[in-house]
């Protein structure tokens, strides 16, 4: 009897995963189609059919989606929104939500897996690039967004990953897509890489139709002001049901719109460049050109990508950018002005870069970028400063005020900044006595930061915020700043062995400066260690997980979300997976348990 219930199971699962994932047709709901799965398990906790369950098909194959994932339709200006909006509405008070859209891959991931939107009807399966995307979310599974590159992780990190042509990516959507169609992650995990994959629903601001007037503009700024790269803004129904109802068109449905920003441009000339270098010594680049209007801003310069090389030479503006070329300059929504393409080559000679415009010391090349790497450069010294001013939240002393105390005082690093002497200050212009208090206060103020912005205004390579956090919930700040090994910090998420290797070697050469400064500081504490072991329970189990943490705590233990270096154990339905998660605490030295190990502790 139970040979046959057990192939009756198989069957109806195999038939429902079909209609799922191949198909896309599926004839019962997720909760039945668990049910089936966890009663086989039950009967048959070996049976092979469980672990394709939990991999229904492999990275790179095609999936058809349960419901197709349409795109949206557009407009172009926010008066057409407002009708779009009023047009859907069922009265004044009608509740929408709007969203960034953003500009990078949209993909869903379901039952573990993660799939592109593709055209809509057919995806891929990329779940193996999960290894290198954060997702940002609330929730842990059924979630629809866009995989993208943070914009300031696009500037820092992606100078050095490299395609497999040995070229940098041109921009951040290219680098999604390019990694994404990678075969396998090994190539762009060793580099550093990181993705994120952005839950739809994570930077949403609620509006009723009859706020726009009122609140349109600031949300626009705000979702502009993100860290993604966005080419629009998506305003939907926030009642799901009511805009199920309203259908679809052929290709949109009619619940939602997108505002593209529009792409303005403008034709001009190069008249002259300036050269300058930012915070970790970088060479960027800002070409003059003749005065134009774009949406209503006159733009007189626009930032030009840098480097190329020249036989010889250590550099040169790329790709024809010369004084007298005639340009295209475009602006998308309220994006500073960039520039797009080069119409005609000028008749000036190339402009060869070889020394630093601050202090005249030769530039390097490193990866894509030149470099100055003279400690002592001043306009290094004061971006670095002002970024770790910043970085601690002394939000009132702009980067005039820092470049002025460094003038005067000789303060040449944060350190320096810390233990400023106000007195220094007295009598110097631009500072009266209420500045000087005001500066004076806001550093007493930072010296009671966070952990994590502590670490982030040192200002090592590749040890942002992010990082930051990460690290600290596996180490002490102290151990952290005392020099972690590189297997120490490959134990933190979304570190990889590049990043680790950079945040390492930046640690140990700023070591004795570093311990002087934590001096300063009296930080504020993270969350207080959890008072039992800590577990973590991953995949299925035979309860409901809230039943599971319940009988956790029971036992004494933590119930916790990720597994640290401080998880005492972790519950896997298949203790010999070789799952990353799985692998990854075996290194760490978690003890990892059968559900059955579990209820027997
Ligand atoms: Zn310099």
């Amino acid at each position: 009897m139970s040979e046959n219930f057990i192939s009756h199971l198989e069957e109806q699962i195999r038939h429902h995963n079909d209609l799922y994932w191949q198909k896309g047709t599926p004839e019962i709901s997720d909760v039945e189609y668990d049910r089936l799965v966890e009663t086989l398990r039950s009967w048959d906790p070996q049976n092979p059919l469980l672990k394709k369950v939990e991999a229904p098909a492999a990275a790179g194959e095609k999936i058809v989606h349960t419901k197709p994932m349409l795109s949206l339709d557009k407009v172009y200006t926010k008066e057409s929104l407002r009708q779009w909006m009023a047009k859907v509405a069922r009265t004044q008070d009608e509740p929408f939500l709007v969203q960034p859209k953003y500009d990078g891959i949209s993909g869903k991931l379901e039952h573990g897996v993660l799939v592109t939107r593709g055209d809509g009807r057919v995806g891929v399966n990329i779940t193996d690039k999960l290894a290198i995307i954060d997702i940002e979310s609330e929730k842990r599974d059924g979630i629809l967004g866009e995989i993208v590159i943070r914009n300031s992780a696009f500037e820092t990190m992606y100078s050095h990953v490299l395609t497999k042509a040995g070229t940098p990516f041109k921009n951040s959507r290219n680098a999604v897509a390019g990694i994404v169609a990678n075969d396998g992650v090994e190539f762009y995990l060793k580099q550093g890489a990181r993705l994120t994959f952005v839950d739809y629903e994570t930077n949403t601001h609620p509006l009723k139709l009859n706020e726009f007037a009122e609140k349109w503009d600031g949300i626009q700024h705000s979702i502009e002001q993100l860290d993604y790269p966005m080419d629009g803004i998506v305003v939907r129904l926030q009642d799901a049901t009511y805009a199920e109802s309203l259908g679809y068109t052929e290709h949109h449905p009619r619940g939602a719109m997108a505002l593209k920003f529009t792409n303005e441009s403008v034709e001009s000339v190069v008249t002259g460049f300036t050269l300058s270098i930012g915070k970790r010594g970088t060479l960027a680049a800002t070409a003059q050109i003749e005065p134009r209007d774009i949406g209503g801003v006159t733009v007189t310069n626009v930032k030009v990508p840098v480097i190329d090389t020249l036989d010889g030479q250590p550099g040169i503006l790329s790709g024809g950018i010369r004084v007298g070329s005639k340009v295209r300059v475009e602006r998308a929504g309220d994006v500073i002005p960039y520039l797009a393409e080069v119409l005609e080559v000028g008749e000036a000679a190339p402009t060869a870069i070889t020394d630093c415009p601050v202090c005249g010391s030769k530039l390097v090349r490193d990866g894509a970028n030149l470099f100055c790497r003279n400690p002592e450069c001043g306009e290094q010294q004061l971006n670095q400063l002002y970024f770790s001013v910043m970085t601690v939240g002394m939000f009132g002393i702009g980067k005039e005020i820092v470049r002025a105390i460094m003038d005067i005082t000789g303060i040449r690093d944060f350190l320096g900044f810390m233990r400023l002497d106000g007195s220094l200050l007295v009598g110097q212009e631009g500072f009266g006595k209420t500045r000087i208090t005001a500066i004076m206060d806001e550093i007493e103020k930072a010296r009671r930061c966070t952990p994590e912005l502590f670490l982030t205004a040192l200002n090592v390579p590749e040890l942002g915020k992010k990082a930051s956090e990460e690290l600290l919930k596996i180490y002490s700040v102290d151990e952290i700043i005392g020099g972690l090994t590189i297997a120490q910090l490959l134990r933190a998420n979304g570190i990889g062995e590049v990043m680790a290797k950079r945040i390492s070697e930046g640690l140990v050469e700023k070591q004795a400066y570093i311990q002087e400064l934590r001096k300063e500081f009296e930080l504020s504490q993270s969350a207080p260690a959890p008072e039992g072991d800590a577990i973590c329970f991953t995949g299925k189990s035979t309860r409901p997980r809230s039943e599971m943490h319940q009988a956790a705590r029971e036992k004494g233990l933590v119930p916790v979300d990720a597994v640290t270096s401080t998880t005492k154990y972790l519950v896997v339905a298949d203790p010999n997976s070789t799952s990353s998660k799985v692998v990854k605490a075996r290194k760490m030295g978690v003890t990892i348990l059968s559900e059955e190990q579990f209820w027997a502790l």
